[in-house]
């Protein structure tokens, strides 16, 4: 059976990745969406299995010693997130998959799955403009929105491991140089 070909979007939280994901899934019906484990719980209108599957720290920690995970990482303290083997295996059987992840999270996949990837950074055009997003899209606290402006300076450093970056400032073009970034490598 054909594999699937995968797709890592990383960058600072309030870049734009989901916005991104989003839109791609819907052009490109090819692609599924590795949903991953996270222990911060349900934001919004976020669904168990469907943005994420919540899992209290405890049971995400045996999930780590029962060597369940592709890659996981403590993004922020006391917050962990990972990709399980469970959910990715049997999909790439069928599918091309799109992975949001942390920057840590975007480099391991992409030694994990070399050739096979693309790894997307997506840059927002300043630090200012991120903490105004994640303010506009009004689903997160003042207190966990300094902690992720605080981190995403040390963040935006891994631009430089992606196989491509995407600067996010209009979205319009963010999202035609995606569109042709992505046709690129699957046609490759
Ligand atoms: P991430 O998934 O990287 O945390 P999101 O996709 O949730 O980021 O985007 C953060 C917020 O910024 C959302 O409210 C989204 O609608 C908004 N946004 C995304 N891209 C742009 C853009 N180019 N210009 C203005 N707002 C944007
Ligand atoms: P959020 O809490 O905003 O949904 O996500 C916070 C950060 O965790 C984002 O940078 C997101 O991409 C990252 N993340 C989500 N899932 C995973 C994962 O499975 N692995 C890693 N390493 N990071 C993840």
């Amino acid at each position: 059976m054909k594999k699937g070909k995968v797709v890592i979007f990383s960058a600072p939280s309030g870049s734009g990745k989901s916005t991104l994901v989003h839109f791609l899934m819907k052009q490109d019906p090819s692609f599924g969406f590795s949903v991953s484990a996270t222990s911060r719980p349900p934001r919004g209108e976020e669904k168990h299995g469907v943005d994420y599957y919540f899992f209290t720290p405890d049971e995400f920690r045996a999930r780590i010693a029962a060597d369940e995970f592709v890659e996981y990482e403590e993004v922020y303290p006391g917050r962990f997130y990972g990709t399980l083997k469970s959910q990715v295996e049997h999909q790439l059987e069928q599918q091309n998959i799109l992975f949001d992840v942390d920057v840590k999270g975007g480099c391991s996949l992409k030694r994990y799955y070399g050739e096979r990837a693309l790894f997307i950074f997506v840059q927002a055009p300043s630090i200012d403009v991120l903490r105004e997003r994640l303010i506009g899209r009004g689903d997160t606290s003042m207190e966990e929105i300094e902690k992720r402006v605080s981190k995403a300076e040390y963040e935006m450093t891994f631009a430089k491991f992606a196989d491509r970056v995407i600067v996010n400032d209009n979205l319009d073009k963010a999202k035609l140089d995606l569109m042709a970034i992505v046709e690129k490598f699957l046609n490759e």
